[in-house]
């Protein structure tokens, strides 16, 4: 499994310009590759990353000697990145058609986050410190977290904060979570999300406190003569606070996930098409504070890891409009009702508490005749009667409550707050 630790950088002035130019530099291998790729591939040429590398090799010293003042692996890695992102958009193509496949874009200086990659022959960790190409050793706040074999790091900038993410492959430890239950969670606007315990969690408002302010900035920016040093005092001002809400958002997310992934074994999620919701403009600004793409994203790499499973119900499984006592369908049913009330059968209960628990069972249905990614891979032919197996654990696991033990549930989260890892795919 690879996992990256995100420490920050103490650079000195001249490391820091040094950083400034390296991203630079990767930006415009990106776009001069993105030009190059495009004007190949509307010729009828096939083209890879490989090519447009051997090619920038051969002019690079002729008509980009600049890029000799930073590391080679800013343009080679920012032209691997291009190749990716191309087969993003050739894999979304062939499955989602051409309104949904997003056509790799030119970067902009300001629009996109500054950053550069180091390969890991090319950098050297000791204890508190980096040694990267052409600065030297780079003073880091924190020590590395994990330990195994380093793969990379990706050095980036967040207003005037300096990072570094160090790519390690760890090894695969069993971890003991406190029961095996199953868990339906229901994610919505007014509680963030609804477990089918019946715990809530409040969403964190990060954006929406901190909207007022962020608009008097914006406006105090816009007022500013452009070129001037009062602009990029106001440009900064604003930076810092996108990235205050973005932090305080990233905790409230990794809290909410750890917090869930420890303590079940299978999880249901409902699969709502955050794409098409973020259309209707209403909703768009909450569900972004919220984060629900990345709360599924982060339950599933946290599960895995865990040796959990997460199962996505059906985004049209009618989860908040039929009864789960009797199957009725409440067609009257709108988002302002919060307390749902079946028409047939009287049964009265919390909205989002009762689609959590039909999300719950729908999820179970599916995991008994479905065989997760991780369970097929890990059982090969044995795949039926390890699905057999895995179903009659579920039974009984469903009929157990999830016995938790709140003290080290509570220690267990805090440990997580302070533990800031995210998994990264490997280029
Ligand atoms: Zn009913």
């Amino acid at each position: 499994m690879i996992l990256a630790h995100k420490i920050e950088m103490r650079p000195a002035q001249a490391q820091e310009t040094y950083f400034r130019k390296a991203c630079g530099t990767a930006r415009f291998a990106y776009n001069w590759g993105l030009a190059r790729w495009s004007e190949l591939y509307a010729a009828g040429e096939k083209v890879d990353h490989y090519r447009l590398k051997a090619e920038l090799n051969r002019i690079k010293r002729e008509q980009f000697p600049w890029m000799y003042e930073v590391t080679k692996c800013a343009p080679e890695a920012a032209l691997a990145d291009l190749g990716t992102a191309w087969a993003n958009y050739f894999r979304d193509l062939k499955r989602k058609g051409t309104r949904r496949a997003m056509r790799p874009k030119f970067k902009r200086k300001g629009r996109c986050r500054d950053k550069f990659y180091v390969f890991n022959d090319q950098f050297v960790i000791d204890g508190k410190r980096i040694r990267l190409p052409h600065v030297g050793w780079v003073r880091l706040t924190e020590e590395l977290r994990f330990q195994g074999k380093i793969l990379g790091a990706t050095v980036s900038r967040e207003a005037d904060r300096w990072f570094v993410a160090v790519q390690v492959e760890v090894a695969e430890a069993p971890v003991r979570r406190e029961s095996q239950a199953p868990v339906g969670i229901d994610l919505g606007l007014r509680a963030a999300a609804v477990l089918s315990t019946g715990k809530t969690y409040a969403p964190p408002k990060a954006l929406a406190k901190n909207l007022k302010k962020l608009r008097r900035l914006s406006r105090q920016l816009s007022r500013k003569k452009k070129g001037g040093s009062n602009r990029e005092k106001a440009k900064l001002r604003l930076a810092r606070l996108h990235r205050r809400i973005a932090n305080l958002r990233r905790d409230w997310t990794h809290k909410l996930t750890t917090g869930i992934t420890c303590k079940y074994g299978l999880i249901a999620v409902e699969d709502l098409g955050v794409m098409s919701l973020m259309q209707n403009h209403s909703l768009a600004r909450a569900i972004a504070d919220v984060g629900w793409g990345e709360i599924r994203r982060q339950l599933e790499y946290k599960a895995a890891r865990m040796g959990g499973r997460v199962i996505a119900v059906d985004r049209f499984f009618p989860s908040s409009r039929e009864c789960r006592k009797c199957g009725a369908k409440h067609e009257t049913l709108t988002l302002a009702d919060r307390v749902f009330v079946c028409p047939a059968c009287n049964h009265p209960e919390d909205r989002d508490l009762h689609a959590s628990r039909k999300v719950l069972r729908e999820g179970l249905r599916m995991a008994k005749t479905t065989v997760g990614p991780t369970e097929s891979d890990a059982c090969g032919q044995r795949a039926s009667t390890g699905r057999k197996r895995f179903a009659s654990r579920l039974e009984e696991a469903g009929r157990q409550e999830a016995a938790a033990n709140d003290g080290q549930v509570k220690h267990r989260e805090k440990v997580a707050a302070c533990d800031e890892y995210v998994c990264t795919r490997f280029r």
